[in-house]
C-alpha cells in the first residue's frame, strides 16, 4: 500500500490552531495583569477541577511526576518503606517513590494492562507501607479488589492517574480512591496545557494543607516556614489556558470513545490483535483512552507496514517495562508485563484525528493481514 495520507501519532500545531483565538486571547489578559504565580487563574483552575471530579481538593502542582512525590512525603514515607508499583508504567512513578525516600516494588499486570491485583498480594512484605496504581492508557483500574488489599494490610493508596482525568470505575473518578491522587497536563495527555503542568486531587483536609505547604517552599497560610518545601507550583498562565480546556474536556473524551468505538468495530475481527475493551462493553469501566494501546502477535511487522503507509505508532516506554531497564536495578521477573512488551503498540488516538483518518490507518491494517494470509496461502 503506498502512502496516500500522513497521520502523526500526534499533532500539536493542529490542537492549537483548533483554540488559537482564544488561547492567545486568554494568555494576553494573563500578560497583561501580570499575574504569573499562583494568581486568581490556578485558584479558580483547582475550584473548577475539583468540582469536575467531585473531591473537595485540587493542588496545582509543577508536573504529575511532583503530583506524586508531594503526597508520599506528606504520607510520612521512610527510607525502607516499600511502596507497590505496576511495572508497566513510565518511569516518573517509581521515581517519585524513590525520591520521596521509599523502594519502588513493581508488580505485574492483567490482560488490561492495569494493575494486577494478585500479583500485588504477592509482593506484600512486612515493609510494604502503600500501593500506587497506575490508571494506564484512560482506564481505572479494578479497584474494589485493590481497596480491599489495601484495607486488609493497612496499606496507603496513593493513584498515578496521570493518564486518567475523567475515567471512572464503578461511577468514581480515577484519583480519588485513596489518600491522593494525581494528574499530568503534560501537552499530549487528554487535557494538556503548553508545557508542564500537574494537579492533586485529594478529599482528605490535613493532606491538601501539607501538600499546598510543599509546593510553596514550606511556607504555610501565615506566610511562616512550616517545613523544608519545594517550589513545584502550576504557573498561572497555565492554569488560565486549562480553564478553556477543562470547559470542552467532556467533548474531548466523546470524541476519543467516538474513536474507540470505530477502531473497534473495524478491527475487532482480526485475531492477531487484542484490542482494549470497547467503550461501554463493560458497565464497571468508564475509559476515557488517554492512549489506544493494543497488542500484536506481528507488531514490528505491522508497525513497519503502517509507517510505509504513513501511520505513525509508538511503543511505550521504548517497548520496556520498568523491571527491564537494568540501571534502575529494579528486577523480578513478571511473566505477563514481559511476554507483553513483545506486543504491545499503540495506534494514533487524539482529537485531532478525523473519521476518514482512522479509516484509512484500519485499512492499512486490513491490507497488511490480508496480505500476510496470501503470503501464507502460497508458501
Ligand atoms: C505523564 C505521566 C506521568 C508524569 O507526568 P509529568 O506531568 O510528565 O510529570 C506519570 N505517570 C504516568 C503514567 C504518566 O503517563
Amino acid at each position: 500500500m503506498t502512502a496516500t495520507r500522513s497521520i502523526p501519532f500526534f499533532d500539536y500545531p493542529a490542537l492549537f490552531a483548533e483554540l488559537e483565538n482564544e488561547i492567545m486571547t486568554t494568555v494576553r489578559d494573563v500578560f497583561a495583569r501580570g499575574a504569573y504565580i499562583m494568581q486568581s487563574d490556578v485558584v479558580n483552575f483547582e475550584k473548577e477541577l475539583a468540582a469536575y471530579v467531585g473531591v473537595k481538593h485540587a493542588i496545582g502542582v509543577a508536573d504529575g511526576t511532583m503530583g506524586l512525590l508531594l503526597p508520599l512525603l506528606a504520607l510520612g514515607l521512610k527510607p525502607g518503606d516499600e511502596v507497590l508499583v505496576p511495572s508497566h508504567t513510565f518511569v516518573a512513578s517509581a521515581a517519585a517513590i524513590h525520591h520521596a525516600g521509599g523502594t519502588p516494588v513493581l508488580v505485574d499486570c492483567g490482560a488490561d494492562h492495569l494493575i494486577d491485583a494478585a500479583s500485588v498480594r504477592k509482593f506484600i512484605t512486612p515493609r510494604t507501607r502503600g500501593i500506587m496504581p497506575v490508571q494506564l492508557n484512560g482506564r481505572t483500574a479494578n479497584m474494589d479488589e485493590i481497596g480491599a488489599i489495601a484495607r486488609e494490610h493497612g496499606l496507603f493508596i496513593v493513584e498515578d492517574s496521570c493518564q486518567a482525568l475523567g475515567s471512572k470505575f464503578k461511577g468514581r473518578f480515577a484519583g480519588t480512591f485513596g489518600a491522593a491522587g494525581s494528574i499530568s497536563f503534560y501537552p499530549s495527555k487528554t487535557l494538556g496545557c503548553f508545557g508542564d503542568g500537574g494537579a492533586i486531587i485529594t478529599n482528605d483536609d490535613a493532606l491538601a494543607e501539607t501538600l499546598r505547604i510543599l509546593r510553596d517552599h514550606g511556607r504555610g497560610p501565615d506566610g511562616d516556614i512550616w517545613m523544608w518545601g519545594f517550589n513545584s507550583r502550576l504557573d498561572n498562565v497555565q492554569a488560565a489556558i486549562l480553564r478553556v480546556k477543562l470547559k470542552r474536556y467532556d467533548g474531548y473524551i466523546a470524541r476519543r470513545r467516538a474513536i474507540a468505538s470505530l477502531y473497534q468495530q473495524r478491527l475487532g475481527h482480526q485475531r492477531d490483535l487484542l484490542l482494549p475493551p470497547a467503550p461501554d462493553s463493560q458497565p464497571d469501566h468508564y475509559d476515557i483512552f488517554q492512549n489506544y494501546e493494543i497488542e500484536a502477535g506481528r507488531r514490528d511487522a505491522l508497525r513497519a507496514h503502517l509507517d510505509a503507509s504513513g501511520v505513525k505508532t509508538i511503543v511505550q516506554w521504548g517497548g520496556k517495562v520498568l523491571h527491564q531497564f537494568p540501571k534502575l536495578g529494579l528486577g523480578a521477573p513478571l511473566p505477563h508485563a514481559e511476554r507483553m512488551t513483545q506486543r504491545f503498540m499503540l495506534l494514533p488516538m487524539n482529537t485531532a484525528l478525523s473519521d476518514d483518518d482512522i479509516h484509512y490507518i484500519c485499512d492499512s491494517i486490513e491490507n497488511f493481514y490480508a496480505s500476510g494470509r496470501k503470503v501464507a496461502a502460497s508458501a
